[in-house]
């Protein structure tokens, strides 16, 4: 029951004032009042309505690969300031700010992993730091995560959540467009397969580059998804955009991604479809392969 509904039935709502900080979360789907450690549980999932809360580049590896199987990539890339640009704040200080908020030294995640079994390279952007902004170095990273996946022969997962290209790059921001898509392309012409989960929001030039270029197409319910917001849309054909326009339920009524998949079944789902995909038949060399890096990377260390 919204507040509205409850204002209207005499129930008082929890007033914001009543919530200790980091305890509870109000879902801005439905507005119900969740326990943080119980919404922890649901995978960042309400229980009232199904809205999909943002969730981390972390989280979403340790919701879908198998244990301890992640191995990082190029965690050390970050940004460097080539316009030397400022507007309102240095945007090297914006990075700075960003790197000691999330912990991690760009917005995307790149690695590989098994899941249910099944080798994979990966990336992940990460809403947090800096509206999952594309910018050089997350389009240097999902080349060398494709690179990766051509040379260990495995197929590509690319998770988004991004508010599109990194304004304070400008134009080397776009450049990341043509650069990511090449990298898929490579990707394909490898015969590898190629899959693409749009989560809340997707927007901008990441949307209108590698991740509509999925050989599957997967989105989480609700997400928003689209090149330029609903708004400035609205604004520039001067009509009122139909109810739910943008959201993943829109899309895949217009053809545009091939499923809905909850937070709660995607690991079956991708497991499913690494299996289909790659008939099953690479896993288990390179899973001995991986297992062979690993072994590799703590004689190292
Ligand atoms: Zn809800």
């Amino acid at each position: 029951m919204n507040w509205l509904k409850r204002a209207r039935h005499g129930i008082k709502t929890w007033k914001k004032k009543n919530l200790p900080d980091g305890l509870w979360e109000k879902c801005p789907s439905c507005g119900e009042i969740l326990y943080v450690k119980e919404l922890n549980r649901q995978m960042s999932v309400c229980p009232k309505c199904d809205y999909h809360f943002k969730i981390g580049a972390y989280d979403f590896i340790r919701l879908i690969t198998d244990d301890n199987s992640f191995i990082e990539t190029e965690a050390g890339l970050y940004s460097g300031d080539p316009l030397d640009f400022k507007d309102s704040k240095k945007y090297k200080n914006r990075v700075k700010d960003a790197i000691k908020k999330t912990g991690m030294n760009s917005a995307i995640i790149t690695g590989t992993a098994t899941i249910e079994g099944k080798y994979t390279a990966l990336g992940i952007i990460d809403f947090s730091f800096l509206g999952g902004s594309m910018g050089s170095v997350v389009g240097e990273k999902i080349a060398r995560v494709a690179n990766a996946a051509i040379e260990k022969r495995i197929s590509l997962i690319l998770i988004s959540a991004s508010g599109g290209a990194r304004m304070q790059e400008s134009i080397l921001s776009l450049m990341q467009m043509a650069k990511t898509s090449a990298a898929i392309s490579r990707v394909s012409r490898a015969g590898l397969p190629f899959i693409s989960i749009l989560t809340n929001p997707t927007t901008g030039g990441v949307a209108a580059s590698f991740a509509f270029q999925g050989d599957v197409i997967l989105a989480e319910p609700k997400a928003l998804v689209g090149f330029a917001g609903p708004r400035v849309i609205r604004e520039t054909v001067g009509e009122e955009l139909p109810e739910g326009f943008q959201r993943s339920e829109f899309l895949i009524e217009h053809g545009m991604i091939d499923m809905i998949v909850s937070r709660r079944d995607v690991k079956n789902v991708l497991g499913f479809l690494l299996d289909s995909l790659t008939c099953g038949a690479a896993a288990s060399s390179e899973e001995k392969s991986q297992k062979n890096e690993r072994t590799n990377i703590s004689l190292i260390r």
